[in-house]
């Protein structure tokens, strides 16, 4: 079964008032009575909810757990993805100190000749090089960059929770979404902990597609 959005609200509403008149559900939700019945009828013969007559609806506690897994799991790059900043490889340094703060990003992706990845380029790449030696306008990108086939990307269909996973174990910010070509990988997108954050927060408020 699946839940949509205000379903998934009412009961995390009942779960935290219970026992809660419909009156009173309708009301924190801003919408009339009329409206929540067909929502309240199918969490009731679902089991989700248990209707007391003259008390209100309880939390049954058995399914919102895998119910939310459920929800987790679904949630997909292809809906939370932002769109990709893309240096080339032959730019210099100093122009992707540029590009970072046009774009207001923390990574860049690097592409090469043919527009495909062949790395990503953080804040500490950069600021390692503006503490050494080397004139940022004569170093290339593709010689500061973390490359492939180390890098770590995504694929539109893949979990934002998978995401997540990746991100924490390879402890980087921002995860290329990538799709393939022939020679080699196109960048369409970028996931970071920001769009993780706010996928979270989608799906706190119910608003999750
Ligand atoms: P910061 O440099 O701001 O701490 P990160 O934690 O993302 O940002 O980057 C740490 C290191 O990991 C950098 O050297 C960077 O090049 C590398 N890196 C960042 N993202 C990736 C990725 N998706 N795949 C592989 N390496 C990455």
């Amino acid at each position: 079964m699946e839940l949509n959005g205000r379903q998934t609200r009412i009961i995390a509403i009942v779960r935290q008032s219970a026992p809660i008149t419909g009156e009173q559900i309708a009301e924190k939700l801003n919408l009339t009575r009329a409206t929540l019945r067909p929502d309240l009828a199918i969490l009731t013969m679902a089991g989700f909810l248990e209707a007391r007559p003259r008390v209100g609806y309880f939390y049954t506690g058995q399914t919102l757990s895998s119910l939310f897994s459920e929800q987790i799991q679904k949630m997909k790059v292809r809906d939370y993805l932002s769109f990709p900043a893309v240096v080339k490889d032959s730019s210099s340094a100093y122009d992707a100190v540029c590009d970072m703060f046009r774009e207001d990003v923390g990574s860049l992706f690097v592409v090469n000749g043919k527009g495909l990845l062949s790395g990503v380029l953080s804040r500490k790449d950069l600021l390692r090089t503006a503490i050494g030696s080397q004139d940022m306008n004569q170093v290339p990108v593709s010689v500061i960059m973390s490359r492939m086939p180390n890098i770590t990307y995504c694929r539109n269909d893949d979990s934002v929770i998978a995401v997540a996973e990746l991100i924490i174990d390879k402890q980087v910010d921002a995860v290329p979404v990538v799709r393939d070509k022939d020679d080699g990988l196109e960048v369409i997108g970028r996931m970071t902990k920001t769009n993780i954050t706010s996928a979270f927060v989608k799906l706190a408020k119910g608003t999750v597609r």
